[in-house]
């Protein structure tokens, strides 16, 4: 059984042990110690990282009563090692956990929902509510949940006789046996957690709500508590930053910059799609025709504006045949007939030009291979 310093005091950063085990398992080696301040990974809270010794440690998790340490190298089992947890990301944990406790508390006192699933991950910590909640609903839980920050309140834990236990109210994920271990803010939030949270309020700093989604019948909070919190504001903010200097609007304004600009943009793409009509247009009307059939061949056409083309040349010519470059060898054809031969003829390309594509006697489209000049030869002088 590892003793674990971490339930006594959360604070130790570093620590001597002596090495009990040490196992290979799939090319890391995992370490057992007499005693850790290492928190195994449980309770939606991420195992600890840092050094034992030489080796580093990548991650802790518990094996019945024993903590497990998955280290790159093995240790030699009876020696003294020196301990250092990598303070920065438990303390965050720490931070990000009671943050937790307190948004979930609130939550269950004023609307009676329970925190069914909890996940810190490295883009931010999620909580699913199992009710709905509105975004307006959630901002006010923050500036509650703030508050407690403000107050900078002990964070109590205590393992209560049974009797004791049974008169009490906390929220809990599950059944629990033996000793129970309550974390309690008080006014806020009453929870069994084995996890590890910071002694008072104030140490969490700020708790940031990030976003609320529906999910499985209740919502997805993401949030971001103490240092993350303000790294992700940090981020957001030079964004902004750089968002405002690109569009010469002040911070609090680029909603409406964006949205300006947004706007310009479609109203230039709705003109650019009249020009290119006129100009189709314009273009189409100048075309030189003589006789029944029109081969054309052109490569600024791109996507369905080749067969708008063909649409406006087919009000002038009973026959057209529209091309245009289709990246390698190929063209891209759109044929167009009055005389309802359109089918027929595409048999015939198919034959002398591997087309293929298709469409109604009226009109077929597709790609097709050949000399520009022959097929503009063959089409133009096909009765
Ligand atoms: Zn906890």
């Amino acid at each position: 059984m590892t003793d674990r310093l971490f339930e006594k005091d959360p604070y130790i950063r570093e620590f001597g042990a002596e090495v009990r085990a040490c196992e290979e398992k799939n090319g890391k080696y995992l370490i057992l110690l007499d005693r850790t301040a290492f928190f195994p990974e449980g309770g939606g809270q991420p195992g600890d990282r840092g050094r034992i010794g030489d080796a580093v440690i990548l991650d802790t998790h518990e094996k019945g009563d024993e903590v497990w340490h998955y280290a790159d190298r093995p240790l030699t089992v009876g020696n003294q090692v020196q301990c250092e947890l990598d303070w920065e990301f438990r303390f965050s944990n720490m931070q990000n956990h009671a943050g937790e406790h307190i948004v979930s508390g609130l939550i269950h006192r004023q609307y009676g929902y329970d925190n069914v699933g909890f996940h810190m991950g490295s883009e931010a910590v999620t909580l699913d509510i199992n009710g709905e909640l509105t975004v307006e609903q959630v901002k006010a839980i923050e500036v509650e949940a703030n508050r407690a920050i403000e107050e900078n309140i002990p964070i109590r834990i205590t393992i209560p006789e049974k009797s004791v236990l049974a008169a009490m109210e906390y929220r809990s994920k599950k059944e629990l046996e033996g000793d129970v271990r309550i974390v309690e803010v008080p006014g806020y939030d009453r929870c069994a957690c084995c996890g590890t949270h910071p002694l008072r309020t104030g140490e969490i700093r700020m708790i940031k709500i990030l976003a609320v989604q529906n999910y499985k019948g209740g919502v997805r909070i993401s949030m971001l508590a103490g240092n993350r919190a303000m790294e992700d504001y940090r981020n957001k903010h030079e964004s902004v930053v750089e968002i405002s200097h690109l569009l010469s609007a002040k911070t609090g304004e680029v909603t409406e910059a964006v949205e300006r600009l947004l706007k310009e943009i479609g109203d230039l793409k709705f003109t650019m799609v009249q020009m290119k009509r006129d100009m189709m247009a314009m273009k189409a009307s100048n075309q030189q025709i003589c006789g029944e059939a029109l081969c054309v061949l052109e490569n600024d056409f791109k996507g369905n504006d080749l067969r708008e083309y063909a649409n406006l040349l087919s009000e002038r010519v009973p026959r057209i045949l529209a091309l245009s470059d289709g990246g390698g060898e190929q063209l891209r054809y759109v044929l167009i007939d009055q005389k309802g031969q359109a089918r027929a003829l595409g048999q015939e390309m198919q034959k002398l030009f591997a087309s293929r594509g298709g469409g109604n006697d009226q009109m077929i489209q597709g790609t097709l291979k050949g000399e520009w000049e022959a097929i503009k030869g063959w089409f133009e002088s096909h009765e």
